[in-house]
């Protein structure tokens, strides 16, 4: 037989950490529903054309890393899985007629996104993402609200300090003379660039910004930066944005070579790290202002503005700050354990019976002693066993409270009853935990 594996660099979410992400989406969503986003869901996959258009022909994301599905028959359309979510749910506000809602509109998705790159620690195939749009307001306030949100979350999620990067990339009006002074300054060093930087030199000169390549992390330190360049309406809303965010009293580092990996990006571009660790590697966020992609996806001109919070790098940072992922997995309240191993139906029963309540029970099924089947039931860090013997002739059952030691006989058809008033005293008594 051969071994079967998960596909390389993708990773199966097992129980604990499904647990620890269902913790993030409900904060996600909690804090989506508060601030007024309204969840969306888009398709896995979309038109190539979607994201070539959205996110740029010359970025990493789509020349290297875009999963292409190879198309089926005669539909002739070519697919690629989503490597982010902004593009869809633009392509979603556009196809839907969002424009002639109350704007902005604002959405929500969390999902899992995918990028064919070299997988190394914190960096996966497919990975998770909060995302938050907001499409149709110019801002600048609202690019202080989405920036505000996008921290909050890592407060709620327990990831605090964190550090927030901020830049202003400039607009269509002021962009095109600054990267021609890029490319001209890069043209300089040409032949010290590997061969697709001096590809990418002519036809997208900002990607080098961001290059992982080390020669030219090396020579960006020299780079003209775009905040010197940016025109009077750039600046102007640059200016807006910190005053909103210095009033919420939020800190930030300004990072004049902050450019982002997409094309779509305009004026506001911010990223967020965990305290102490800004290589590219461990960014746990990161959103921006899209003023022109409404209508690069064959909308009306639509300013829009949002982020997307990777959620796998967020499990990871908390791990390493040693908190833990602060992730309860459901324990049953009651486990029904009988005298006689072999009888399961009375115990499948009883446990179909409570759980018809809504009481979280499991039955031992197992053809096994008592004893063992108890220990099972303490293994599941159960609240109570429910023991089934001879007194079921006459309708009760024994009822031990595995915490606190103790035991009682219990009407069978008062046993739901009794089991819920506990857990509900558990979760509000003198001890309560909510
Ligand atoms: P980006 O729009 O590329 O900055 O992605 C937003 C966030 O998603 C990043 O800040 C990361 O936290 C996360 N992320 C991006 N790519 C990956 C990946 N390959 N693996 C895990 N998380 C990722």
């Amino acid at each position: 037989m051969p071994t079967f594996r998960a596909p390389r660099g993708m990773h199966d979410l097992l129980p604990a950490d499904r647990a620890a992400f269902a913790r993030l989406e409900a904060i996600a969503d909690d804090l989506a529903a508060r601030y007024g986003y309204r969840q969306i869901e888009t398709p896995m996959f979309e038109q190539t054309a979607v994201f070539e258009r959205g996110i740029g022909e010359v970025t990493d994301v789509v020349e290297k890393e875009l999963y292409r599905i190879v198309p089926r028959g005669d539909e002739g359309e070519s697919w690629a899985l989503r490597p982010e979510p902004t593009a869809g749910i633009v392509r979603a506000y556009v196809q839907h007629g969002m424009q002639t809602w109350p704007q902005p509109v604002k959405l929500t998705m969390t999902g899992p996104m995918f990028r064919y790159d070299r997988p190394q620690a914190g960096r996966y195939r497919q990975f998770w993402q909060f995302d938050v749009e907001a499409i149709g307001d110019p801002g600048p306030a609202i690019d202080a609200e989405i920036v505000e949100l996008a921290l909050r979350f890592y407060t709620d999620a327990g990831l605090a300090p964190v550090e927030l990067h901020l830049n202003s990339i400039g607009d269509a009006a002021c962009r095109p003379a600054y990267v021609e002074e890029l490319r001209t300054f890069y043209r300089r060093h040409a032949d010290r660039l590997p061969p697709t930087e001096r590809d990418r030199l002519e036809r997208s000169p900002l990607r080098l910004l961001d290059s992982k390549d080390p020669t030219v992390v090396a020579l960006n330190a020299d780079a003209p930066v775009i905040t010197d360049r940016l025109c009077a309406a750039c600046l102007d809303h640059f200016v807006g944005v910190r005053a909103h965010l210095d009033a919420l009293g939020i800190a930030y580092r300004l990072d004049p070579r902050l450019v982002r990996g997409l094309d779509y990006y305009t004026r506001t571009a911010f990223e967020v790290f965990p305290s102490g660790a800004t290589g590219q590697q461990s960014a746990i966020g990161g959103g921006g202002r899209y003023d022109d992609l409404v209508e690069a996806l064959g909308g009306r001109p639509t300013p829009g503005i949002g982020f997307g919070i990777g959620l796998d790098r967020v499990l990871l940072a908390l791990e390493g700050a040693g908190g833990g992922t602060g992730a309860a997995e459901a324990s049953p309240q009651a486990v029904i354990v009988g005298a006689d191993p072999g009888a399961t139906i009375e115990r499948l029963r009883i446990a179909t019976l409570l759980r018809a309540e809504g009481v979280p029970a499991r039955a031992d099924l197992g053809v096994r002693k008592l004893g063992r089947q108890l220990e099972g039931a303490a293994r599941d860090r159960a609240h109570f066993a429910v023991i089934v013997g001879d007194e079921l002739a006459a309708g009760d059952v024994q009822l031990r409270d595995l915490q606190a030691g103790t035991q009682r006989a219990v009407p069978l058809d008062g046993l739901a009853r009794e089991l819920k008033r506990a857990a509900s005293s558990h979760r509000h008594g003198p001890e309560g935990r909510g």
